[in-house]
């Protein structure tokens, strides 16, 4: 059900300066990296007076939304959390960003991340890492991290975040938030810093299915702008969340239960599959045999796309640049060794290296050819059952430092995220409890290319029978 007040129980002007007090007071969760104060306030009372005059008002009339900071807003800084791009401002705004403002949602600020959206952890920001607002010594997830946080913290109605291979699913999980990525090719990537362009994709958060679905739909649609955006209708998404479950078809893969899966996890799932199956749905045990090489491929290509997409930053046109080189060679050097972090720095090395005469054969283009076999085994598994359930992660929330220091066993925490990416298809988090250290518990559903809304019903469905 959909948590908005605007305009029913408040004036946007007292619930933006809620937020911004809230914020304030929840300063050391360190989810803003920006918070554009007078803006928002100012366009919520231009707002409230459109309103008291009976004019019309747009869909998120009154929506007080963050935006990950990978995403441009004109004229305001776009760091993606790296020190490379400290001192670097958006010259215009990302289409989602001008939809959302088109339908009159109020921004209030960016939210920190991964740099360059790399990480499980937002531990990899060059601004600090954010705190789980359910525990202050775990982490919220990565690499929409602020965004996942800001939501469950009541710091915004919703957020935009980015998932490449899990960066909005698994930090919905950690904080306990609705989360979608949607079908690659349904919202457009102009405005959004690149990390691997045939993965990325933008999508929101939320407090209710509801509210996701309603940010999702105004994103949605074809722009001129992206040739990777696809031209076709976008559903009503706000409206066919009600629709309901019976007689869905609903696939277990048998490889997203096995070891390494936490049990209370797996029991909290298993309830959820009970009372979908009493509501009416067809529970189908499925296999999708290549989930085992998700995370190499992802790590693979992903890494190639970044490296290619990340030449960009060389200290030439955007942000930082060594002041002490001689010599051009010397300046982009200087300036990428001191810009970049150490993931960052970690993954342009690997996928140069994959990308490389000698080695390109043997892993990219072996990598393309697995991430075919992936997206084979999920279309094939889609003739058969109309949603998957999986668990979003293997555990709930680690503690902060946990990982940090060891790169695989990071990579390992997104095991199940990663594959969605690989396919294209799109993925929802629902949250669906809590463990007996009280941090949340998510289960992800998946779907077929642009059957977001199935999602949507499911996620509807058991929010209600919560
Ligand atoms: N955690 C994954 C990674 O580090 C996913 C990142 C993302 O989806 N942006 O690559």
């Amino acid at each position: 059900m959909s948590k908005l007040k605007a305009f029913k129980d408040a004036s946007c002007e007292s619930i933006v300066s809620e937020y911004l007090s809230r914020i304030e007071a929840k300063k050391e969760l360190n989810t803003f990296l920006q918070v554009y104060q007078e803006e928002a306030l100012e366009r919520a009372r231009s707002l409230d007076k459109k309103n008291e005059a009976g004019d019309k008002v747009g869909k998120l009339a009154g929506m007080v939304v963050a935006v990950k900071d990978v995403i441009a807003l004109q004229l305001n800084p776009l760091t993606c959390g790296s020190k490379i791009l400290e001192n670097f401002n958006s010259v215009y705004n990302a289409t989602v960003v001008d939809l959302l403002l088109k339908e009159d949602a109020i921004i209030i600020g960016k939210t920190n991340c991964d740099e360059f959206a790399m990480g499980s952890s937002n531990e990899n920001s060059a601004f600090g890492k954010v705190l789980n607002p359910n525990d202050l010594t775990c982490v919220p997830g990565g690499s929409s991290g602020g965004s996942a946080a800001a939501v469950a913290a009541d710091l915004c109605d919703t957020a935009l975040g980015t998932d490449t291979g899990g960066s909005i699913r698994q930090p919905a999980a950690f904080c306990g938030v609705f989360g979608i990525k949607p079908t690659y090719g349904r919202v457009s990537r102009y405005g959004l810093v690149a990390f691997a362009s045939s993965f990325d994709t933008i999508g929101p958060f939320a407090r209710s299915a509801e509210d996701c679905a309603k940010v999702l739909e105004v994103i949605s649609g074809f722009d001129f702008n992206d040739s990777t955006s696809i031209s076709r209708p976008v559903p009503k998404f706000s409206e066919t969340v009600k629709l309901g479950v019976k007689e869905l078809k609903i696939g277990i893969p048998k490889e997203f239960f096995q070891t390494g899966l936490d049990t209370e996890i797996n029991n909290s799932i298993v309830e959820q599959i009970k009372k979908l199956e009493n509501e009416g749905c067809e529970i189908i045990d499925i296999s999708l045999p290549h989930t085992q090489y998700s995370i190499a491929a992802y790590y693979i290509l992903t890494t190639a796309e970044a490296s290619a997409n990340l030449a960009r930053f060389d200290g030439t046109r955007y942000g930082y640049r060594n002041p002490d080189s001689k010599k051009l060679d010397d300046m982009y050097t200087r300036s990428r060794s001191n810009g970049f972090g150490d993931e960052v720095k970690r993954r342009i090395m690997l996928g140069t290296y994959v990308l490389s005469a000698g080695y390109y054969d043997a892993y990219y283009l072996k990598g393309q050819k697995v991430r075919r076999l992936i997206q084979n085994d999920y279309i094939e598994a889609f003739n058969k059952v109309d949603c998957i359930i999986t668990p979003t992660t293997p555990t709930t929330a680690f503690k902060l430092g946990e990982k940090i220091s060891d790169p695989l066993a990071m990579y390992l925490s997104d095991i199940y995220t990663t594959s969605a990416n690989l396919a294209g298809i799109p993925g929802i988090n629902i949250p669906i409890g809590f463990d007996s250290k009280n941090l949340p518990i998510g289960m992800q559903v998946l779907a077929n290319y642009f059957n977001e809304e199935i999602l949507f019903r499911v996620s509807y469905f058991l929010e209600k029978s919560k």
